[in-house]
């Protein structure tokens, strides 16, 4: 046997003897209470930044598996686990069926969609009634699940997943032939807790930003790809509605009236116009942006984001919330205008953009 081996099966052995001891049951009881009290103290933080900005949104986790697939954990667990990371709404999204709906049902605010293995992307499908069967050809799968129901589709982890499955340029490329607008995740927190972060979200933000440049409309999402527990609300979107229902909330998700966010809050508008929004202003006439951004923890910038460059930097000087008004007059030429905000932990949140065309 190779020492490798052998060191494995010794290894297996003494898990074997340690489970179900009462050391192993208080260490698992104990890591589980460490993460939820983690987990409480991030919202009331989150809480904190949302009255310093003093305006309603919604926060929601849009993609999360359940033991109806892959995931660890049964719907039940997921709401408790929302509930404790002071979520408004989760979405249940398993894999190849939609049978999580039967326990989605005996919670509010627990809604569901399904993430079937299309290839070569994945398919987010949420607001779902029917569990979808991908075809084998990604464009036509995305297109026939966003026009045959009331769901709304996204493209989860359009750059791969941490820690190490990474997508070939062949494959990301495919997603400039997709019909605009749709949604992409910016920010996917599979296998992670505490922090979501990693390159492949640097690389999907950057992906966002080529997208939008040559003209599509893509709105950004953030979700938790939950298949643990404690992953549940890593990364959430703050929705902008009246009220946290079903309608309402799949209402501001198809318009992009949201930010996606690990903890700050942010927001952007354009006169009347909010973020998601396309404006048609008169050539020569002059725009006003006004950027408003909080998080009780502290602020370490704000970045002003014009087609993929950025334009404007505000230091955040440990402030709290910050302001910025930006003014710009329209050439005739269409642009995007988009803000995001890091804390001084370097957690982030990024505003759907503003569409300007003549
Ligand atoms: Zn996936
Ligand atoms: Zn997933």
């Amino acid at each position: 046997m190779s020492a490798r081996k052998a060191a494995r099966s010794r290894a297996k052995r003494l898990k074997s003897r340690l489970e179900g001891t009462e050391l192993y049951l208080a260490s698992d009881a104990y890591s589980r209470l460490c993460a939820d009290s983690w987990y409480r103290r991030h919202a009331k933080r989150i809480a904190a930044s949302k009255k310093l900005l003093g305006l309603g949104f919604y926060r929601g986790d849009c993609h999360i598996h359940t033991h109806y697939s892959d995931g660890r954990f049964t719907v039940a667990q997921a709401k408790e686990a929302a509930d404790a990371a002071g979520l408004d709404f989760i979405f249940i999204t398993d894999h190849a069926t939609t049978d999580q709906k039967y326990d989605c049902r005996k919670f509010s605010r627990v809604w569901w969609g399904q993430e079937p293995a299309a290839f070569p992307h994945h398919l987010g499908i949420i607001g779902t009634q029917k569990t979808f069967e991908p075809s084998g050809d990604f464009l036509k799968d995305f297109y026939t699940a966003r026009t045959t129901s009331q769901a709304l589709t996204f493209v989860p982890h359009p750059t791969g997943w941490f820690p190490n499955t990474r997508y070939i340029p062949e494959q990301i490329d495919l997603l400039y032939q997709l019909a605009d607008p749709f949604h992409m995740e910016i920010v996917n927190g599979a296998n992670q807790f505490f922090d979501c972060w990693d390159i492949t979200d640097a690389q999907s933000v950057q992906l966002w930003d080529r997208l939008l440049c040559k003209g599509k409309i893509v709105y950004a999402m953030g979700n938790s790809d939950a298949h643990m527990v404690h992953g549940v609300g890593s990364v959430w979107n703050g929705v902008f509605c009246d009220r946290p229902n079903k309608r309402s909330v799949m209402q501001a998700l198809h318009q992009g009236r949201y930010f996606v966010s690990d903890a700050p809050v942010i927001t952007i508008s354009a006169g009347r116009a909010k973020m998601g929004q396309t404006v048609r202003p008169r050539r020569g006439s002059t725009l006003t942006f006004r950027i408003a951004a909080a998080d009780s923890a502290g602020i370490y910038q704000l970045r002003l984001i014009k087609n993929g460059r950025v334009i404007k930097r505000l230091a955040g000087r440990e402030q709290k919330r910050l302001h910025l008004t930006h003014r710009e007059r329209f050439a005739g030429r269409r642009f995007y205008l988009r803000a995001e905000v890091s804390a001084l932990d370097a957690r982030r949140a990024f505003t759907n953009p503003i569409f300007v065309v003549g």
